[in-house]
């Protein structure tokens, strides 16, 4: 057993602390921060610049004739109030991030020293392929790891992040249809219940009809519904499935999965977001993919969020491949050549542009790095230890939540609410008490499928004394909402702050900072 303690798991739990319990605001070492503009002041400046000397108005005479009411604040005053913003932060960096299907993991400072190296951090998209021949090299690296991963014959390095990918994906399917002349009859795409949001999205945003497939018993893809689905009619233009699913298991069906779809003339996209889950174990070409996007930001560590951007290279089968989006490097009797304009290469039948430029540079020298510094047997063990700690967190917890389904899972542990049972609390709450426990919530409501649901992912890169702590911190939480510990209701008691009305916040968010009179007055 480890050896962290969590007291709060013996201990009576004290009543909320209040706000108004320090003048600062003050829980622990967190001070309340106000906007800039309510922090600074209108008659201060962090700097100290001579009058300009009397220049020619080339205004027109609509010159301010006030200064405009931008707070001012010193040197050290902005930069607190930065950091004091940094640290309302739950970061990698912190702590164990368990958002299941996110793929939160460790972010390797070699990746970070390697993105710098200058000949990757100062090139410019518009300079001279003649002088950027060392990054189009890495790219075709990056793009040969990727194909032997999966054993696919082309990559799409372009997308900008795993729906970005799926986008690529499904033009690629819908230009192969056109193509055959089976575009405007091929309408209906099948998306199982369980599929990421963004999947649906991604087919309407091409002009598909999406039609769900059913969920079996055991959280899979139920085979009878896609068969029925599929002999409907012949306008399937294709399935976009999840391998392993978002309820962490495995389809292992997938096979005849992808040769029911093919044989009633579709093309199979296989969302590729879980792919860390199988990297160097399973490759997606020999299960039949056609099209599927791999999450840089997942299987391959390069930053989340705020500190991305995401990257989504999307693998292409032969029947896809030519479709691919521009730009694409080619190997050229004078070196590595970025082709930029449909059309150049005659060969192909791009469907056209995703974006501007290429794509994320930056993550591609990440990405390799991680690939390189692994190996071919480490990024397999990549995948074993995503599923073996996956698997030890369904162990331990199991005794106080409620598994979805029986059996092992593969890189996340997915519970239902079922141990709520009459408890008064819900999976919200056991959501809001992990926070007072110091962790970024799970994953919750997530698939759909499963009622009330917590996906927790720790990802390969926790040690066990980690898991431990986490588990301790979750189970504690559990046994607080089996005693029907109300205070659950209310929390969390600890962050800065408490309950913020979520749905309010998303459906009428102020944006906007609106000045005092006072400040306004200060303005004319
Ligand atoms: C993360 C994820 C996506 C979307 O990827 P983004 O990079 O966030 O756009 C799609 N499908 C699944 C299953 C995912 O987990």
């Amino acid at each position: 057993m480890n050896t962290f303690k969590n007291d709060r798991a013996t201990r009576p739990h004290d009543a909320a602390p209040d706000a108004a319990s320090s003048v600062s605001g003050s829980r622990g070492l967190l001070q309340a921060e106000g906007l800039l503009f309510e922090i600074g002041s209108l008659d201060k400046t962090g700097v100290d610049l001579p009058a300009p000397a009397g220049s020619k108005d080339r205004l027109g005479g609509v010159a301010r004739s006030a200064p405009p009411a931008l707070p001012g604040l010193s040197e050290p005053e902005a930069i607190r109030h930065y950091v004091r913003l940094s640290q309302r932060n739950y970061a990698i960096d912190l702590g164990l991030f368990p958002l299941g299907s996110c793929t939160m993991k460790h972010n390797p400072r070699l990746n970070e020293r390697m993105a710098r190296l200058p000949g990757f951090a100062d090139v410019h998209p518009l300079q001279p392929q003649s002088t950027v021949q060392g990054a189009l090299e890495l790219m075709t690296e990056l793009a040969d790891w990727l194909m032997k991963l999966t054993n696919m014959p082309a990559v799409a390095l372009s997308p900008k992040a795993g729906a970005h990918g799926e986008l690529c994906g499904m033009l690629a399917i819908r230009a192969a249809l056109y193509a055959k002349g089976e575009g405007e009859t091929r309408r209906r795409v099948l998306v199982p219940k369980s599929a990421h949001g963004t999947n649906p999205a991604t087919a309407a945003q091409c002009g598909f009809i999406v039609d769900e497939i059913e969920a079996a018993a055991d959280g899979r893809v139920d085979l009878e519904d896609l068969k029925a689905k599929l002999s409907r009619s012949d306008d399937v233009a294709g399935v976009m499935l999840t391998n392993p699913n978002t309820c962490g298991l495995f389809e292992r069906d997938i096979r005849i999965i992808a040769d029911l779809i093919h044989d009633a003339g579709g093309y199979f996209y296989c969302d590729g977001a879980n792919f860390n889950a199988i990297v160097g174990r399973v490759r997606p070409g020999d299960l039949g993919v056609d099209a599927m996007h791999i999450n840089l930001h997942k299987t391959f560590s390069t930053p989340h969020g705020g500190g991305g951007p995401g990257s989504g290279p999307t693998v292409l089968s032969d029947a896809l491949a030519p479709f691919a989006p521009v730009p694409f490097v080619i190997s050229t009797a004078e070196g590595l050549r970025l082709v930029e304009h449909v059309g150049e290469d005659e060969a192909r039948q791009s469907f056209g542009r995703l974006c501007a430029f290429h794509g994320q540079m930056g993550m591609y020298v990440r990405a390799l790095t991680y690939m390189l510094s692994h190996g071919a047997d480490g990024l397999k063990q990549v995948a074993e230890d995503a599923v073996l700690n996956a698997n030890y967190l369904q162990a331990r917890l199991s005794a106080v939540m409620s598994p979805a389904f029986p059996g092992y899972c593969m890189h996340e542990a997915l519970f239902s609410d079922a141990f709520l049972k009459d408890t008064g609390i819900e999976t919200l709450d056991i959501a809001k008490g992990l926070i007072d426990e110091g962790y970024h919530p799970m994953t919750m409501y997530f698939p759909l499928v499963v009622h009330g649901a917590m996906l927790i992912e720790p990802t390969e890169t926790e040690s066990k004394a980690e898991l431990d702590r986490f588990a301790d911190a979750l189970a504690s939480v559990a046994n607080r909402a089996r005693a029907k510990d109300q205070t659950l209701k209310t929390a969390p008691h600890h962050a800065p702050a408490r309950r913020l009305d979520e749905t309010r916040a998303a459906r009428n968010p102020v944006l906007r900072w609106t000045p005092s009179a006072e400040a306004l007055k200060a303005a004319e």
